[in-house]
């Protein structure tokens, strides 16, 4: 038996009552069918609702005639009546991104005739994938222009359901590939396809679109974009990490590169002046040392080999340096290794050590 979907007709609908029709179980989780249901399942890009049913949480809901309800306790026995809710803030999120996406779509197509391969709706942020392997900057922003703009417009977005052979009426930006009936999603005159998902009313609900980056998948440009209280969600980091900031380098936020660009340059000269002091010292720490171990070890073969070996290095101490590894750890390492494998005969390390703690 197909499952009725009631968010086909109304995405505002968060709660309803429906009776079980089928009940099972898969490992240690319960599988719900209900006769009707208004939870979206993960499908077309966009992911599925959460809520509740009967007082159990909906941790997953997957798609198919028959729309499974996954939880981790009983919901109920088939035949009984349950009552469900979505919850809210999931499904307003995925009605902003799904509708956002759409719009964007359509804009990449009116303005440079761009196709959408795919979409990917995720928790924080969308994806489209254009069939396109370059995109410019003017070219972003012309899009993303268009869809605040249409966004701004409060233009109402509608789910009509037709038959398939009515298809021609309609200027479908994508021919779906199914037969039959088909839903719709509408945006005035400025976008129509077929959709299976929830949607805002009106474009005003989206609230602003941004998009963040680009990136290549299979070859193509996908577009990655912010939306709605995602978007509200990154401007509230933003501020606050900014604000922080700046109120640490005492300037204003628009002075924030020019200040962080300064605070580089010196760093990088700090660096290089912390280098030069390094080359500079290492070398009489490394001699220090030397002359001391030889003063009290003239006897000692083993370390006084050691010691050779320190002043050869010492001497090729530059092409000697891995990568990562400054002068002053260098010489740290070589003089650890004085200490830690010393002649049994001599105590001189252990004095050594007392001498120069590292
Ligand atoms: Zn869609």
């Amino acid at each position: 038996m197909k499952t009725k979907r009631l968010y086909y007709t109304d995405s505002n609908l968060l709660s309803f009552n429906s009776r079980i029709a089928a009940v099972s179980q898969d490992e240690d989780k319960f599988v719900t069918v209900l006769e009707k249901t208004a939870f979206y399942p993960t499908s077309g890009g966009q992911q599925h609702d959460i809520g509740i049913l009967q007082n159990v949480p909906v941790i997953d809901v997957i798609d198919g005639d028959e729309i499974k309800h996954i939880t981790e306790s009983e919901v109920g026995k088939v035949g009984e009546i349950v009552s469900g809710r979505i919850d809210y803030e999931r499904r307003h999120r995925n009605k902003q991104q799904h509708s956002a996406q759409h719009i964007l779509s359509q804009s990449f197509h009116r303005l440079y005739n761009f196709v959408t391969m795919s979409v990917h709706l995720g928790e924080s942020y969308g994806n489209i994938e254009l069939d396109v392997k370059e995109l410019s900057e003017i070219q972003i922003q012309k899009a993303e222009f268009l869809s605040n703009r249409v966004i701004s417009e409060n233009r109402l977005v509608q789910a009509i359901l037709i038959h398939s052979d009515n298809i021609g009426l309609y200027n479908l930006r994508k021919l779906p590939k199914r037969e039959g009936e088909i839903r719709l999603i509408q945006i005035d005159d400025f976008e129509c396809t077929a959709c299976g998902g929830t949607h805002v009313n009106f474009t005003s609900e989206i609230q602003m679109l941004k998009i963040i980056s680009t990136e290549k998948i299979r070859g193509r440009v996908a577009v990655n974009f912010l939306c709605g209280q995602n978007a509200v969600d990154d401007y509230i980091t933003r501020f606050k990490v900014t604000n922080s900031i700046a109120k640490k380098l005492t300037c204003s936020v628009n002075d924030l590169e020019l200040h962080f660009d300064k605070l580089v340059e010196t760093n990088k000269s700090l660096k290089r002046y912390l280098s030069q002091l390094q080359k500079e010292l290492v070398p009489q720490i490394v001699q220090s040392l030397i002359t001391s171990v030889e003063d009290i070890n003239n006897t000692n073969v083993c370390l006084q080999k050691k010691v050779v070996l320190i002043k050869k290095i010492s001497i090729n101490f530059h092409w000697n340096l891995q990568k990562n590894v400054t002068e002053y750890q260098f010489s740290c390492i070589m003089i650890k290794s004085l200490y830690v494998v010393p002649s049994q005969s001599s105590k001189a390390p252990e004095r050594l050590l007392k001498n120069y703690p590292l």
